[in-house]
């Protein structure tokens, strides 16, 4: 976790859901091959209107060229944002029902939803989060998840998958399949003849199992995997 201090009063002001990018604050320094500066998109985790801090949560990648940067620095060094790299707009009552399916670092994105679904009390949409790791240790704001589902039952649940999970383990485990989507997803009705938006975000892998490679950044392109299977349509993923 990176929590970078803003000046005093002031906040992210970033929209929910949103990105931003970050480079090395100092010239020359993290640069690819070119000399240019490797710049990478991160989502934050402080909602906007957090004063005076902004987090980010990030996945160290041995040999990634800003990961090795960023986990390198000390307290007190700084890094250049620039943003908001706008997602899907989030608009309070959109959906009777989403639901998330992530895995590692994409969990995210999630995170800023769920957050400014639990601070708008006039908001009414039930998430479910269906959130991939390899072991149990990897799972990232496993309290912050447990605490809001355990405070808000009827709207909040999560679901964690492991791949390697310890012996006892009583959740679902091996890849996300569509079994575990169909069970996780039927408590709050998040099925596709109702109105309802599935986000995945995730390894590419696991993205591509889950609903297809993304045609870009906008367009999910033609649904096939797990969602298309269920029945999802395109325009609810
Ligand atoms: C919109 C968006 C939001 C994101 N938000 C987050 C977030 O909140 N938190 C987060 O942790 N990440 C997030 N990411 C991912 C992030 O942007 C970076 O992709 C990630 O941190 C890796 O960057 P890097 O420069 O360290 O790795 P890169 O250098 O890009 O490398 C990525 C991986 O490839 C391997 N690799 C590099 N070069 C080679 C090579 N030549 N051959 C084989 N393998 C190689 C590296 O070892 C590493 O495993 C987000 C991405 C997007 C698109």
């Amino acid at each position: 976790r990176f929590v970078f201090d803003l000046p005093e009063g002031t906040s992210s002001g970033l929209t929910v859901a949103s990105a931003l990018v970050c480079k090395a604050s100092k010239e020359g320094e993290c640069v690819n091959d070119k000399g240019k500066p490797v710049i990478r998109p991160y989502t934050p985790v402080t909602a906007p209107d957090v004063e005076g801090k902004l987090e980010l949560l990030i996945k160290h990648y041995k040999g990634g060229a800003f990961t090795e940067h960023i986990f390198g620095l000390k307290a007190g060094d700084s890094v250049a944002m620039k943003g908001p790299i706008p997602k899907h707009p989030w608009k309070a009552n959109e959906f009777e029902s989403v639901g998330f399916i992530v895995g590692g670092s994409g969990v995210t994105p999630a995170w800023q939803i769920l957050q400014a679904i639990d601070a708008n009390p006039q908001d009414k949409t039930k998430a479910t989060l269906i959130f991939a790791n390899v072991t149990e240790e990897d799972i990232l704001l496993r309290k912050e998840f447990e605490d809001l589902a355990a405070r808000k039952p009827e709207q909040f649940q999560v679901h964690f998958v492991l791949d390697k999970p310890p012996s006892g383990w009583k959740g679902p485990t091996g890849y996300v399949n569509s079994e575990v989507v169909k069970e996780a997803f039927k408590k709050f009705n998040t099925t596709p003849e109702s109105n309802v938006k599935i986000f995945v975000c995730g390894p590419p892998g696991q993205v591509k199992a889950i609903c297809g490679p993304k045609k870009s950044m906008k367009d999910q392109g033609e649904l096939t995997g797990t969602l298309a299977e269920l029945q999802y349509k395109k325009e609810q993923v």
